[in-house]
């Protein structure tokens, strides 16, 4: 095969791309301000701190369940205080 490249082609496609990867970045941005980095797709929190948002686990010693919303902005819930998230992880199970 030898093709040749056109280059007028070939910058029309990039800048296809281009726009198309910009829009699911503004939409992953956008969505990534309503929904909380550390909730999982099961609805439940990774996070190795203490949220208020925090609930008890579906199964002993899992992970525990996130009650926010995703309408409030999350981040006010998070506890920045060592102590507050040894107690909540006391209260897994
Ligand atoms: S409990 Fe808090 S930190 Fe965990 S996922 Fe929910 S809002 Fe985020």
């Amino acid at each position: 095969m030898d093709q040749k490249i056109d280059p007028a082609e070939y910058q029309k496609r990039l800048d296809k791309l281009t726009s198309m990867f910009s829009d699911m970045v503004v939409h992953a941005d956008e969505l990534s301000q309503q929904r909380c980095p550390y909730k999982n797709r099961h609805d439940e929190c990774t996070a190795k701190f203490g949220c208020r948002n925090q609930r008890k686990p579906r199964t002993p010693g899992g992970l525990k369940l996130c009650g926010g919303d995703d309408k409030l902005d999350y981040r006010n819930a998070w506890e920045t205080e060592p102590e507050f998230y040894q107690k909540t992880d006391q209260d897994k199970g």
